[in-house]
């Protein structure tokens, strides 16, 4: 008993200190005196729900993840905009569905489109503001130098154009050299195993060197690792650590810079004016086995619309700001980054339409704060498969792959084609999607079937043959 009450005093006196020591919201509306805050996006390729500490791994270690959920906020409903990665980066960079945009899949070196001039992107957001903005790691947005990050915003870009899996080792297509990009210009040809199995590492360094030369002013790092996507590469000192093989080798090298942006950040005291978010881009691999993540207790993974594909660990930091060990139940998405951060810089979202809504009051955890959409919309390609709002999710009748042998030592394994009816499922009782109850729920299958319906309207759908009013074109390589 008393040391219940011990602990209680210690919670009270906790809460009050971080009550006292918060500080006012960084200024949206350009008040004097307050500074502008940095942003540090961490965003990770193919890394499932269920491979951080906090978000139910057992055979990885993430201390300096659950560090960072226990003194920030932690997402369990946060989603991607689709289940790939060049449809999933172009929705976190612009905050527009990407349907809306043109960039859709995973762009290949034979793409002759990407992300188009007229569409602003996270780095031209802020630099209105006078931001310092830099992308490290996988762009995938288009691999021409008309499309890569100095031509849409960022100050810096080291890192690969796409896919670490496109060069010439894929075990199941050959692909041309890969080539490793500084600025705009090619410094290595041709990637190699060894060179991949640095990337971790010499990524991680160039953003803690890019956050120290700007320390005196505003900064935008984009952090984009190109692991955990296979093939998977670790360097020597986390070759072996893991009790889950390669892949948690990868996810804890992966932690390891985590916490080196975060401490950097303490060290130059810049923590208290600093947004920090970490999430994947897409639900793990499930075809590589071994090489690939785990969603559990989600459905299915990467490439498909059930919880498994879509819905990412993510967690954000924001001492003083945000408060420690929080815990957001309600849906949010990658979409929602790019308004949230025109709010939190006073930045001016662009004239086109954008698709996210600002979670600022989800992020900071004020009380009673709901998800500002009254739903998400789940495309593959350019087929409308699911919508979410609140806790149901209709999945409309819809065609996907299903591993029913798992590859391993690095390459896929068999997949079979399904289909799914009509279905809905309860997310706040069936999280795993199992229990079609559309039946009993008519009128919750009206609702979002007729929201659906607007979205069709708005970007189209393959399956209904609708071309969408609101789409626009993707940028394409001049000739
Ligand atoms: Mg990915």
């Amino acid at each position: 008993m008393k040391r219940c009450v011990a602990l209680s005093l210690a919670f009270v006196a906790a809460m009050l200190f971080w009550l006292r020591s918060a500080q006012p919201l960084p200024a949206a509306d350009g008040q004097p005196g307050n500074p502008l805050p940095n942003i540090v996006i961490i965003f990770t390729d193919d890394q499932g729900y269920a491979d951080v500490g906090c978000f139910g791994a057992t055979k990885i270690k993430t201390p300096n993840l659950d560090r960072m959920a226990s003194e920030g906020i932690r997402f369990t409903d946060f989603y991607v905009a689709q289940p790939v990665c060049s449809a999933s980066r172009a929705a976190l960079l612009t905050g527009c569905y990407p349907n809306r945009i043109g960039i859709l899949g995973a762009l290949g070196p034979a793409s002759n489109i990407g992300i188009h001039d007229d569409e602003m992107t996270l780095g031209e957001l802020v630099k209105q503001k006078g931001y310092a903005t830099a992308v490290f790691g996988k762009w995938h947005l288009g691999h021409h130098p008309q499309f890569l990050p100095p031509r849409h915003g960022f100050d810096e870009y080291f890192g690969l154009p796409y896919s670490n899996d496109m060069w010439p080792q894929h075990p199941t297509a050959k692909f041309p050299p890969l080539p490793m990009i500084d600025g705009q210009k090619i410094v290595n040809p041709n990637v190699t195993a060894d060179d991949q199995k640095l990337l971790t590492q010499q990524l991680t360094r160039r953003a803690v060197d890019f956050i120290q030369r700007n320390k005196d002013r505003p900064f935008l790092v984009y952090l984009a690792h190109p692991m955990p996507h296979v093939p998977l590469f670790v360097s020597d000192g986390f070759a072996g650590r893991s009790a889950a093989g390669l892949y948690g080798d990868v996810i804890e090298e992966i932690d390891w810079s985590v916490g080196q942006v975060l401490d950097t950040l303490r060290r130059l005291n810049l923590h208290r004016q600093t947004l920090v978010i970490f999430t994947s881009d897409n639900g793990p691999w499930l075809s590589y086995g071994d090489h690939g993540g785990s969603a559990k207790p989600l459905r299915e993974g990467k490439s498909t619309t059930f919880e498994g594909g879509v819905r990412v660990p993510c967690i954000m930091w924001w001492p003083g700001q945000i408060p420690p060990g929080a815990v957001c139940r309600q849906p949010a998405a990658t979409i929602d980054i790019f308004p949230t951060v025109a709010r939190l810089t006073g930045a001016k979202l662009p004239d086109c339409p954008i698709d996210g809504k600002d979670i600022w009051p989800l992020i900071s955890a004020q009380p009673g704060a709901t998800s500002p959409h009254e739903a998400y919309f789940f495309y593959w390609g350019r087929e409308l498969q699911a919508v979410r709002s609140g806790r149901w999710k209709l999945h409309f009748p819809h065609k996907y792959n299903t591993i029913v042998e798992p590859g391993s030592g690095g390459r896929p394994g068999k997949a079979q084609t399904r289909q799914i009816e009509l279905s809905l499922f309860d997310l706040e009782n069936d999280v795993g999607e199992t229990t079609n109850v559309a039946e009993h729920h008519p009128q919750v299958v009206d609702r979002l079937t007729q929201l659906a319906q607007r979205m069709r309207q708005e970007l189209g759908d393959s399956a209904t043959g609708q071309q969408g009013e609101g789409v626009r074109q993707p940028g394409r390589l001049a000739q």
